[in-house]
This record gives C-alpha cells, structure tokens and sequence, in this order.
C-alpha cells in the first residue's frame, strides 16, 4: 500500500468511505470490513455524524476499539442532524465535535471536515472554531467539502494559525467538474484532494454491463439507480473496460488509478460493503498510467 501526505497525517491511498456503515451494513458487517481494510494496510477511514444517523460512527468507534494508534480517522459535521443541529455555527461546531468525539470514543479526531459551506455563517467565525478545536486538542487536521475555489480562498484569507488540509468534492472518470478550479487550487496550495462517489456508487467497478441486469444488493437497485446507471453512463462504462482491457487491467483498477495519477489526490475514500470489495480496492490503484493513456482515456470521455 502507498501513502500519501495529508497536511500533517500519511494516509493510505486507498481509503475506506464509512457511508455504507449503519445505512447498507450493520455492525458486524461494518468490523468485518474495517478488519479486511486494516489487514490490507488501509488505514484512512472517511465517515461524518450524519451517515446512517450517527451509526457509521458508532459502529466505526467499536470496530476500532484498540486500534485507535494505527488509523487515521476523518469526520464531518454540518448536515441536518435533528432540528436545529446543522450547519457551520461556532456552538454547533463544538457541540457537533463533542458528539462525534463521543460516538468514535475517540479523544480526538484526525481531520475534521465541514461537510457543506454555510451561507449563514461567515467563515471567518467556523475557521475560529476549527482553529480552537486544534488548540485544545480535539482535531488535528481540518478540512472541508463541497467547498468550491473561491470558497477555500475566502477561508484561506482568514487568520490561522490552521488552514484546511483537504477538500473533499466528487471527482470520478464520469464526474470532472472539480478539474476546472478545486484542483488546480489544491495544486497551487498544497491541499490534499479527497474524491467521494470515487466509483460513481459502484458503476465503476465493472460489475454493470451493458445488457445485463444489474446485480441482486447492488446500489444499481435501489434508488441510485435512475440517477446513475443511466444508458449513457452504461456506454461510456463499456469503452472504459474496453480500453482498460487492452491494457491488461480492469474497469477498477483504471477508476483507482486514473484518480490517484494526480498528487493531489491523497485517499481514494471508495465504500465498500464486503470484506471481498475491500481486498479488491486495496489492490486497484497500482497502475501507473501514462500520459499517452491518459490523453486517451479523455477522448473517451469527450
Ligand atoms: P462509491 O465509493 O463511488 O461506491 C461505493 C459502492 O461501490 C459500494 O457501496 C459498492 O456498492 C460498490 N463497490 C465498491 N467496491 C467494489 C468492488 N470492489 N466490487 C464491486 N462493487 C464495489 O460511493 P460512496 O461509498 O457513496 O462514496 C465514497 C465515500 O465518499 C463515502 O463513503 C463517503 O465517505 C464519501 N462521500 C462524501 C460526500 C460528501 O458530500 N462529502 C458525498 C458522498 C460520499 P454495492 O452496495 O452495490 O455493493
């Protein structure tokens, strides 16, 4: 496994994405996954106190117990939680923080993310928040998501001392967006990029094909599917395994390892279900492709 930095922390290229944790797997089926990951030498885990409503980090928490020193954890906050608990509030920064702090029964949080930009607080005032989290020893990297360039210049332009780390935006072969400004701005700053829905809610694993009915269990079943699987998106999958396939790997290993050809990609934080997905994961993203392939892969996609 390769490591990559993080502000401060040295995390696994291929990460764990907790957002199956409590909605799709409970918590046997969550330590089994944590153990396949933690046997393969992943060690970046990316939840947030929303997913399955505080359980993925609850079931994460126990999962953990006794490792805590040999895993960096990431944690988000700001989504609707229950009435009134959401958003980027100094209070509910602290209170969301004591919470998560809590259900991982950790004593502090590696990299903590806001999760959304909030327009109703100034962002001067979170990053004062963050920043005393920091200080008294609660987090130790910070980092947001969803956050657009202009948005991490306007945190940037606040006094420290800290600054974030990462951003963490959707970013996949069938999702670019993030190419025209956050990552160029990532580059120029030093911010680690985290790619979410790494493998477009699993479209990218080669287990969709044209013509076949999607599998039993999968997300292709359940409501992503209308949104995600579309024909279009079918057919562009088919000339990605195409292509892939010429070269002797698959449609994975290409979704892994097209995303980590960028340094700023720190962690691909792909979800995973089964012990079995995470074996399979953890050895996707050691294809060094070139720049003839890559230049190749865009035509694809043009
Ligand atoms: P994803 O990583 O694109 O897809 C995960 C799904 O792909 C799995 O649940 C599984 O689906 C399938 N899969 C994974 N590995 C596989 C393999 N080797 N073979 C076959 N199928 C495989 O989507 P995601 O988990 O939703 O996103 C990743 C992470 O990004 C999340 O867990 C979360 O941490 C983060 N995220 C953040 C935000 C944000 O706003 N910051 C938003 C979304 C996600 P099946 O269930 O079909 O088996």
């Amino acid at each position: 496994m390769e490591y990559r930095r993080l502000g401060s922390l040295e995390v696994s290229v291929v990460g764990i994405g907790c957002n199956n944790f409590g909605w799709r797997t409970d918590a046997a089926g969550t330590a089994a996954v944590v153990d396949a990951a933690l046997d393969a030498g992943i060690n970046f885990f990316d939840t947030a106190d929303v997913y399955g409503a505080g359980q993925s980090e609850d079931f994460l928490g126990k999962a953990l117990k006794g490792r805590r020193s040999k895993v960096i954890i990431a944690t988000k906050f700001g989504m609707k939680m229950s009435e009134g608990k959401r958003g980027a509030r100094p209070e509910y920064v602290r209170e969301a923080l004591d919470a998560s702090l809590r259900r991982l029964q950790v004593e502090a949080i590696d990299l903590y993310q806001i999760h959304f930009p909030d327009p109703s607080t100034p962002i001067a005032d979170t990053m004062h928040a963050l920043n005393d989290a920091v200080k008294v020893g609660k987090v130790r990297e910070i980092g947001c998501s969803n956050f657009s360039a202009e948005q991490m210049r306007a945190a940037r332009a606040t006094p420290g001392p800290r600054y974030f780390a990462s951003v963490q935006n959707e970013y996949s072969l069938l999702k670019r967006d993030a190419q025209a400004e956050v990552l160029p701005e990532c580059a120029r700053t030093g911010v680690a990029f985290l790619p979410y829905f790494p493998l477009a809610n699993g479209l990218l694993t080669g287990k969709y094909r044209k013509g076949k009915t999607f599998p039993e269990g999968s997300r292709g079943k359940d409501a992503f599917g209308p949104k995600v699987f579309t024909p279009d998106n079918i057919e562009r999958v088919e000339a990605l395994i195409a292509f892939a396939e010429s070269r002797r790997h698959s449609l994975l290993e290409l979704a892994f390892s097209w995303l980590t050809a960028r340094p700023e990609v720190s962690s691909v934080i792909a979800g995973a279900k089964t012990p079995y997905q995470v074996r399979a994961n953890s050895h996707a993203a050691s294809w060094k492709l070139t720049a003839a392939d890559l230049a190749e892969v865009d035509g694809i996609l043009a």
